[in-house]
């Protein structure tokens, strides 16, 4: 038979919520009833023994421990959010375009350690209930913001040719900003964007890397075979579900990946009414920030200062599909137009041995794990840009 059940049942994968609890405790804390392991890949996971139950556990129930798997857990590690983003106070924010649940949201908000700020946005009303409930029962403080896409404080700053508009507005004791909203509404050339340090995007997907958990006595112990075989099979009802899914991943992607790099002029000149400033400008090469207070520079004569305010650096695309349509088709896809926006493949966990199918030059980069190896079949592609301080084409 083609089928067969699986080999060695798999264990069972534990994160510690860092934000409510630390790992060592959580280890202390379940070692009284199972055996306890770290994971050697995913800092903060656990690993338990095959057919352990945690649903009613107090460090569950409690949102201490998230029953998250592996492979899921390995999609905001390998965006590789920074605390250290965060810059004269103001917090360095990531975006999660299609975050509901939340569980990979509240992941980033202990990843940054409190330190960052992240934006969820989510499109469908019920979702974003769950999202909240996510973040709460995750310790981190949110805001909920409806239907107001404009994240930024508009600074108008000197004549009617100089129009400066700043990101800023930052809330220092918001974790998790909730937005309910179309990710693609977000306007990439708005320099809105220019907030974003990072993007999660984790879209709607067919679940197909799921579903195969739940049917693992189903599967195949081969690797991929599964997939070829589902694909074979699927009915054209599927064929057409999975490339409205893929046309939809795909154009996420581009829209994630066509923020720019922004060149801002400041132009001053001794006309300037720079009383009207509530608002102090700091200013460093590469970074543009704005804080509260006054300002009255010596400004005699005119001048002006060019420079690149960072943008997006880093997108990782996931997916929980085993199909090649919603994954490396979609990443194929998108390459030129990664290029021309300055970003190129990178290798999360490059001693992960399984990548990407062999379908385009660049595969090994990106990441599979499989639904019956790892319980979960997860895609992941990190986009990095190559030369942040260049001003990108139109
Ligand atoms: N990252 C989430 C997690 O780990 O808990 C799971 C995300 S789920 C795969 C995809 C989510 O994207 C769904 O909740 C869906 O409603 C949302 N979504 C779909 N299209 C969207 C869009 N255009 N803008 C924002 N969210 C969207």
């Amino acid at each position: 038979s083609l089928y067969e059940p699986p080999d060695v049942p798999k264990p069972r994968y534990v994160r510690v919520n860092t934000l409510k609890l630390d790992v060592d405790s959580a280890v202390n804390e379940l070692a009284k009833l199972f055996t306890v392991h770290k994971d050697d890949l995913v800092p903060d996971l656990l690993i338990l023994p095959p057919g352990v139950d945690l649903h009613d556990h107090p460090l569950v129930t409690s949102g201490s421990v998230f029953l998250q798997g592996k492979a899921s857990s390995m999609v905001a590690v390998a965006l590789g959010p920074q605390p250290g983003w965060e810059e004269l106070g103001i917090p360095g924010v990531v975006l999660d375009a299609c975050s509901a649940p939340g569980n990979k949201t509240v992941h980033l908000s202990a990843l940054m350690k409190g330190k960052g700020k992240i934006v969820a946005c989510e499109l469908n009303r019920d979702r974003v209930k769950l999202l909240q409930n996510t973040v709460r029962a995750a310790g981190a403080n949110s805001i909920l913001v409806l239907s107001d896409l404009s994240f930024t404080t508009v600074v108008l700053i000197g004549s009617s040719h100089t129009c400066v508009k700043l990101c800023s507005e930052s809330n220092g004791t918001t974790d998790v900003e909730v937005h309910h909203g179309d990710f693609l509404d977000i306007n990439p050339n708005d320099p809105t964007y220019s907030k974003f340090r990072a993007i999660l995007l984790d879209p709607s997907c067919s679940g197909s890397g799921t579903a195969a958990q739940r049917l693992d006595h189903l599967l195949p112990s081969h690797k991929y075979l599964l997939a070829s075989i589902k694909e074979n099979q699927a009915g054209a009802s599927d064929i057409i579900r999975q490339t409205k899914l893929a046309s939809f991943q795909k154009k996420a992607l581009e829209h994630a990946l066509s923020c720019k790099n922004f060149i801002m002029t400041f132009q001053f000149s001794d006309s300037l009414d720079l009383e009207v400033s509530t608002w102090v400008m700091s200013w460093k090469f590469q970074s543009c920030l704005c804080i509260t207070g006054r300002y009255f520079p010596a400004c005699n004569r005119s001048w002006s200062m060019k420079f690149a305010v960072p943008s997006v650096e880093r997108i990782v695309y996931s997916t929980c599909s085993i199909h090649q349509i919603e994954n490396e088709d979609v990443i194929k896809s998108v390459l030129p137009l990664a290029s021309k926006n300055g970003f190129e493949l990178a290798t999360p966990f490059p001693q992960w041995h399984r990548r990407g199918l062999p379908v385009f030059e660049g595969s090994q980069h990106v990441l599979r794990t499989d639904p019956v190896e790892e319980k979960e079949g997860f895609f992941i592609a990190l986009f990095v840009r190559k030369n942040k301080d260049e001003e990108q084409p139109d």
